[in-house]
């Protein structure tokens, strides 16, 4: 352990950690991040330095955009040199969007980012909050020979941290709201902070970080369910300056092998719009070829997400689309780990 201690910066985005009930409605809305902090005094006792920065108007994160994620992006780009970790407060439900999201568009990354929330606000009685924020702020003071621990985007969530681009949220009730059911869990809190150091990401910290801001949007996520109808489907299909479609699938990657179906994917790739088949589990991964019906999918060009979660499945989307690369670097791309988000 460093003998100095860690400067974090808390990044305040919005989200339940930090809402308290309208008067009249009853309803969550968020409130000043000042009164936040005000209300856990134990942060004083850490043995680290913080520093805060929130957003003008925080948000729920229901609202969130990728304009947001360029913003969250900045702050730690600016920060970069003078902190030795970030930890972001953010709603729990797009959570897993934006800190995968930021995962990609923060490359060569060094430094731990801790995305956190809570279930219920740190002003309420129950309320997870507070343990949440502290080991966050712990995660992201851990050092070895004066050196961060983590170096990746993560994602801490009632007692385990968590690759951020590994997460779904599972549950809008229990304290445990997310889940990685692809990848395994990177530390869990109990008595002791137990770090499972052989799954920490290791980034090639001899690069430079880069950060990229070029997020293409033109994009459509189907879930294909029992009795999807060709109209529907070409309807998303004929959307203008569309560039990318994520299919989710069933199983491994399997899909109706309807004519109508693969002659619209077929055409579409042959425009050069990307199709990107996911699954829609939580958990397993995209085989194509394992079945006879997703045989043609692969056959056509169809790109395979792997075992990749829905919410890196977009963030990693748009991120690629914004590199403007050939069609085929894109699907080598698509279908290699860049961040450690698939197997
Ligand atoms: N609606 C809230 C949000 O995502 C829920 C939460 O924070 O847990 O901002």
């Amino acid at each position: 352990m460093s003998t100095s201690n860690p400067n974090i910066l808390l990044i305040y985005t919005g989200g339940t950690i930090g809402m308290v009930k309208d008067f009249k409605t009853g309803a969550l809305k968020a409130f000043d991040f000042k009164t936040l902090l005000d209300k856990i005094p134990e942060i004083q006792l850490l043995d680290c330095k913080i520093d805060t920065v929130s957003f003008k108007k925080p948000i729920d994160s229901s609202d969130m955009d990728p304009k947001y994620w360029i913003q969250i992006a900045d702050i730690i780009e600016e920060n970069y040199k003078n902190f030795d970790g970030f930890v972001v407060l953010h709603g729990s439900d797009t959570m897993s969007y934006t800190a995968s999201a930021l995962s990609f568009m923060l490359e060569n990354l060094a430094k731990p980012v801790v995305f956190t929330g809570s279930q219920l606000p740190i002003g309420d009685l129950r309320t997870d909050a507070k343990e949440n924020l502290i080991t966050s702020i712990q995660v992201a003071s851990l050092q070895e020979k004066g050196k961060p621990i983590i170096k990746e985007v993560c994602l801490y969530f009632e007692y385990k941290l968590y690759r951020a681009n590994r997460t779904t949220k599972i549950n809008a009730e229990h304290f445990q709201a997310f889940a990685s059911l692809n990848y395994p869990d990177l530390a869990e809190s109990g008595v002791h902070l137990k770090i499972n150091n052989e799954y920490l990401f290791k980034p090639n910290i001899r690069k430079k970080f880069v950060v990229h801001k070029d997020l293409d949007k033109n994009i459509a996520l189907i879930k294909v369910f029992p009795g999807i109808s060709k109209t529907v489907f070409t309807s998303i299909f004929s959307i203008p300056n569309l560039k990318a479609v994520i299919i989710e699938t069933y199983g491994a990657g399997n899909s109706t092998t309807k004519k109508w179906f693969i002659d619209i994917l077929k055409e579409n790739i042959s425009k050069g719009i990307h199709i990107i088949n996911i699954t829609q589990c939580s958990g397993g991964s995209v085989m194509m070829g394992q079945y006879e019906t997703s045989s043609e999918l692969k056959r056509i060009g169809v790109i395979s997400g792997k075992d990749i979660t829905t919410e890196a499945a977009i963030g990693k989307l748009m991120y690629l689309l914004g590199q403007n690369i050939s069609r085929k670097a894109f699907k080598t791309n698509y279908e290699t780990s860049l961040r450690g988000e698939i197997n």
